[in-house]
C-alpha cells in the first residue's frame, strides 16, 4: 500500500519536475485563487496566489500535489479570506461528468459504500444514503470508454448551445478532458465575466431545458383548436432542437419506442414522410387522425429530455468555484487535464491524448480490472495476477485501488 503510493508520488514528482511537460497559464493568473491537495497528508491548501506560471511551477515541482485547482473567479486579492477577496468576475464554466450520467455501464463498474453504515450498491452514488441518511461514501469507479462517450455526447450538446444559441464562436469555447471521466467547458469571455449566480442559473436552466415552455402563451386561442394554435415551433434554439428531435423520432421510431414514452397509437408510424412534412414543418399538428396535440406535446417533452445537456449544475452557478488546472494530473487516474479544440471533440482520444507517463514498465499485483485501452494498447481484463505494465496503466490501476506495486 505504502510502496504503491510512494511509487505514484514519485511519478507525479517526475512529471512536475520535467520542464518538457507544459502547464499552460490560465488568463489573469495573478487574479486567481489557487489550491492543491497534498499527496500524502491529503490536506487541501487554498487561498494561494501566484504572480506568474514560473512561481507556480516551482511549487508544483517541490510538492507534487495529488490535484491542483484554480478559481474560475478573478479577485483583487486572491490570497485573502473569502469575504475579503474582492470578487471581480468569473469565467462561465460547465462540468460534464459520467458520475452524473446514468450510463448502461455504471451498474457494472461503479460501486459505492456508505462511510457511516456500510450500505453499498452499484451504479450512480446517491446524494443521501437511503438507510442512514449519511452523505459520505467510498466509491469505486472506472473511466470506461462508454462512460467517456456518454460524457462526450453531453458535451457536444453544451458546445452546440453555446455556439448556436448563445453566439460564442468555437474559438471562444475552451474544451478540456477533465483527467477522469468527463469534460470541462470554459467561456473566458468578457461578456460573461460579471454574471452573478442567478444569471448563471438561468443559463443552466436553458442548457438542461428546465422550465422550457412548450406552449406559446401569447398565441390567440381559437375555439376547439386551443393547443394546436399555441404549439408552434420556430427555427431557433430549443424550438429548432425540438423540431429536429421530433422529426428524427418520427422517421426512426419503432412501436417499442412509442410504447416507451407511453403512446399506444401507431398512426405516427404510417406515412412518416408526409407526417413530418405536414405536422412538424407546417405546424398542422392535428392533421393525423388519432394523434392529438397532447401526443405531440408528450413527444416534445421526451425530446427535450434527450436534447438537454446533462451538466453538473452546481459547478456553473458557483461563482467562487475551484476547477482543476489545465495540464495538471488527476489524482484518481494519473491522466492530465488537457485542452483541445472544440471542433475536435469526437477526434480527441483521452486515453492517448491525456496520458502523462509515456516511459517505463513496472510489475504490479492487480486485484481486478476490466479490459481497457491506454496509449494505443489494449490491456486486461485482470483478476488476481501479477503483470509487468506500462507505468501509465500501473499508475491508473493503483490510483483506482485495483493494484499494488509487486516486490
Ligand atoms: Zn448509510
Ligand atoms: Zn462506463
Amino acid at each position: 500500500m505504502e510502496a504503491s503510493r510512494d511509487f505514484v508520488y514519485q511519478k507525479f514528482c517526475d512529471y512536475y519536475r520535467d520542464p518538457s511537460n507544459t502547464i499552460p497559464a490560465p488568463i489573469f493568473l495573478d487574479q486567481r485563487e489557487f489550491g492543491y491537495l497534498t499527496f500524502k497528508e491529503r490536506f487541501m491548501i487554498r487561498h494561494q496566489r501566484f504572480t506568474g506560471i514560473g512561481n507556480l511551477r516551482a511549487v508544483l515541482s517541490q510538492t507534487a500535489p495529488s490535484d491542483v485547482y484554480h478559481s474560475c473567479a478573478y479577485y483583487e486579492n486572491p490570497d485573502f479570506d473569502m469575504d475579503k477577496k474582492g470578487w471581480l468576475g468569473a469565467d462561465l464554466v460547465f462540468d460534464v461528468d459520467a458520475d452524473h450520467i446514468p450510463t448502461s455501464c455504471n451498474k457494472i463498474h461503479d460501486e459505492f459504500t456508505c462511510s457511516k453504515c456500510g450500505f453499498s450498491g452499484r451504479g450512480i452514488t446517491p446524494e443521501v444514503c437511503p438507510v442512514c441518511e449519511g452523505t459520505k461514501f467510498v466509491t469505486k469507479t472506472w473511466p470506461c470508454e462508454l462512460c467517456i462517450q456518454s460524457a462526450r455526447e453531453e458535451t457536444a450538446k453544451m458546445i452546440d448551445m453555446l455556439n448556436n444559441d448563445f453566439g460564442f464562436s468555437l474559438d471562444e469555447v475552451h474544451v478540456f478532458f477533465s483527467g477522469h471521466r468527463g469534460y470541462h467547458v470554459h467561456v473566458e469571455n468578457e461578456s460573461v465575466r460579471s454574471l452573478d449566480s442567478m444569471a448563471r442559473k438561468e443559463i443552466v436552466d436553458y442548457a438542461t431545458g428546465l422550465g422550457l415552455a412548450l406552449l406559446d402563451k401569447d398565441a390567440k386561442e381559437k375555439q376547439g383548436k386551443r393547443n394546436a394554435k399555441k404549439f408552434n415551433l420556430h427555427n431557433f434554439g430549443w424550438n429548432k432542437r425540438l423540431k429536429v428531435g421530433i422529426q428524427n423520432f418520427v422517421q426512426n421510431a419503432s412501436k417499442e419506442d412509442l410504447r416507451k414514452i407511453g403512446l399506444k397509437n401507431y398512426a405516427l408510424l404510417k406515412n412518416r414522410e408526409t407526417i413530418t412534412a405536414r405536422c412538424v414543418n407546417e405546424g398542422r399538428w392535428e392533421s393525423v387522425s388519432g394523434v392529438s396535440v397532447q401526443t405531440w406535446l408528450k413527444l416534445a417533452e421526451y425530446v427535450r429530455d434527450l436534447q438537454s445537456a446533462k451538466i453538473d449544475t452546481v459547478v456553473t452557478t458557483d461563482v467562487h468555484r475551484l476547477i482543476r488546472m489545465n495540464g495538471t494530473l488527476h489524482g484518481k487516474t494519473g491522466l492530465k487535464k488537457v485542452e483541445f479544440p472544440a471542433r475536435n471533440l469526437y477526434d480527441f482520444d483521452p486515453f492517448t491524448g491525456a496520458v502523462a507517463f509515456k516511459k517505463g514498465e513496472v510489475k504490479v499485483l492487480i486485484s481486478d480490472a476490466p479490459e481497457f485501452k491506454l496509449n494505443g494498447q489494449t490491456l486486461g481484463p485482470y483478476r488476481n495476477e501479477t503483470k509487468e505494465l506500462p507505468v501509465a496503466a500501473a499508475v491508473m490501476l493503483i490510483c483506482k485501488g485495483r493494484a499494488e506495486v509487486a516486490n
